[in-house]
């Protein structure tokens, strides 16, 4: 199983050493996992803020990497929070250093963050909806460098009237960031964390990664989003079966920001067991 999302102590809001959430993704079954921890530059909160020394991570992810070589496969990855304002820096970061897999996340929209939800403050959810996937879609137009969109739809996350909206009224809007991820060669993650935290969904949602498939989307990873070794791989079996409902035949991982196929029958033969 390869999951493509997980948090370590070069987080803020992780206390967990690389090396136990590896030997945690080792017990999970794990055969091949990307750390990606958090860089979210200006992110607008005055409790907390997201940055770490780069290179001291992945000197630390690499010197884990070769001596659990034998067990595990552990990919260098980041997860940056992108925001216009910031993407030049953005792009800086992912350029000057060897990463095999970056995930390109939306946490602050409009300069104003979403998750203690000043972002929806002034806005009707209809505004929220639209305001966020027409940034999103601003930047992706320009912004290339990363692997996959992490928790694409997580405007719903954080206000259950976003969450109500139709997909059906909104899909238009949705397909326009979808269709450059689409277009620069990119992906998306199905981000299992929802399911854990109570959200009901994954993120994306099945209407969405369908959109994805539809508009000719190929590249998708699976991602726990893990804080804590106990929840990596967590709802691994329901972001496949989601695939396959979809009409995907594989996943992917990534190697030196290239990515590569992973066919469904070989995760499902994992699950074969139990
Ligand atoms: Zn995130
Ligand atoms: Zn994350």
């Amino acid at each position: 199983m390869y999951d493509y999302h997980m948090h370590s102590y070069f987080s803020t809001d992780c206390a967990i050493p690389v090396k136990e959430m590896i030997e945690g993704a080792i017990a999970a079954g794990m055969k091949e996992i990307a750390i990606t921890d958090h860089i979210d530059y200006e992110y607008n909160s005055t409790e907390i803020q997201f940055d770490f020394d780069v290179e001291m991570g992945l000197v630390e992810y690499e010197a884990l990497a070769e001596q659990y070589a034998d067990r595990i496969k552990v990919r260098k990855g980041l997860e940056i929070g992108i925001q216009p304002h910031v993407l030049g820096r953005c792009s800086i970061l992912v350029n000057m250093h060897a990463f095999d897999f970056v995930i390109a996340s939306v946490h602050n929209s409009g300069k104003q963050d979403l998750y203690n939800g000043d972002f929806y403050r002034d806005r009707t959810p209809e505004e929220a909806l639209l305001f966020f996937y027409e940034e999103l879609y601003e930047m992706l137009k320009d912004y290339k460098d990363y692997s996959v969109i992490g928790h694409f739809d997580i405007v719903k996350r954080y206000n259950d009237d976003v969450k109500a909206l139709s997909f059906e009224k909104y899909k238009e809007v949705i397909e326009k960031p979808l269709k450059e991820v689409i277009k620069a060669g990119k992906g998306i993650e199905i981000n299992l964390s929802g399911i854990r935290q109570g959200l009901g969904e994954t993120l994306p949602s099945l209407d969405v990664l369908k959109l994805y498939k539809e508009l000719g989307g190929e590249i998708v990873t699976l991602g726990s989003d893990s804080h804590v070794p106990e929840t990596i791989g967590d709802q691994f079996r329901l972001g496949i079966q989601m695939l396959r409902e979809a009409g995907f035949d594989k996943i992917y991982r990534f190697e030196r920001m290239q990515p590569i196929p992973v066919p469904l029958e070989v995760l499902e033969t994992f699950y074969a067991r139990d």
